[in-house]
This record gives structure tokens, sequence and C-alpha cells, in this order.
């Protein structure tokens, strides 16, 4: 099977000024194809050659898991954004509540744990098995999911996802990207 990367749901332009038709080019069109082309060249003749990408997440290991993984990933990343202004579904701000008090609260502990992540990787909400929410921190190209957990969001949190137009300031780089959450979509995951 070979993997092509995914379309956009909106043009490269359309997430200005929050993210940049430069940084779309370079982090869609450049970093997201990359892992692409190369988890097609590592899965030839090998096990992972009839797989989908969410499956050789599950069970592959060291450079294979890291670029299926990267791949998933920024589908899920790009997937969750919509430059039109997206209100809560009731059905997810009430799980919210119920994890963190309040959907202000929820903001501030994401943010949070996405500014403080070490070094590169993602912020995530997830799903336990029991229908609660949590927020997780995952280093590199590492997946809640390998941990039993449903991911609802993430925020990629690479320096290739905010240097073009942030520099080095991460924090600006989530206030903005927060105002671009599809929130059906994220609910559309529970
Ligand atoms: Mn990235």
């Amino acid at each position: 099977m070979t993997h092509s990367l995914p379309e956009l749901p909106y043009s490269p332009d359309a997430l200005a000024p929050a993210i940049s038709a430069e940084t779309i080019e370079f982090h869609y069109g450049k970093h997201f194809q990359t892992y692409i082309d190369n988890l097609n060249k590592m899965i030839e003749d090998s096990p992972y050659e009839d797989m989908g990408i969410e499956e050789i997440v599950m069970k592959a290991g060291g450079a294979i898991f890291n670029n299926a993984a990267q791949a998933w990933n920024h589908d899920f990343y790009f997937q969750s954004l919509t430059p039109v202004p997206v209100e809560m579904p009731e059905v997810l701000a009430g799980k919210i509540e119920k994890a963190f008090g309040s959907a202000a609260g929820f903001k501030t502990e994401f943010i949070k744990a996405a500014a403080t992540l070490f070094g590169s990787g993602w912020a995530w909400l997830c799903e336990d098995k029991d229908g609660a929410l949590s927020i997780v921190q995952t280093q590199n190209a590492d997946n809640p999911m390998t941990q039993g957990l449903k991911p609802l969001l993430t925020i990629d949190v690479w320096e290739h996802a905010y240097y073009i137009d942030y520099r080095n300031r991460r924090a600006a780089y989530l206030e903005a990207v927060w105002n671009l959450i599809d929130w059906n979509k994220v609910a559309g995951r529970l």
C-alpha cells in the first residue's frame, strides 16, 4: 500500500495570520510529505507493507513507528483546524466541564501542557475507556493511542509548527491556534 498526503480541508492561506501560507507550505507541504515519503520507502517488502497508518502506529517500533506516527499525528492536527470559528458542542462542553471545571480552565491547562512540553512533541486531549477526558503530553512522534487512550485533539509543538510565524514564541502560537480549533471535529471523535 502506498500512502499519500491527505488533502487539507481548507486552502493553504485560509488560516492566516494565525498560521501563514508559508508555514503550511513547509509544515504540510514538506515536513508532513517527508514523513509519508519515508514511511512508503521503509515499509516496502516489510510486514507493514499492507497495513493502514493507524495499524502501523500500533504495531511498529523505531523509525517505521516514528514516520507512521508523525504521518498520523499531522493528519489529525491539520484536520482539527478550521478558518471558520466553531462553538463547542454541548456534549463536549459538558465533558470538559466535568474534567477541568470550565472551558476556560481547560484552555489554561491545555495551553500550559503544550507550552511546557520540553523539546519536540504534541499536546493532546484524550478520552479513556470510561469516557473520562485528560490532557496528555507526548514527546517526538509518540501518540496516546499506544497507551490505550483515544485522541480527540492535538496541537503540534515541534518548532517547525511555529518558527516561521512566531520564531521562539510558542505561547503566542498556542493562543492563535486555539481560535482555529474545529470543536465539531473534536466532539465527533468522542
Ligand atoms: Mn509538525
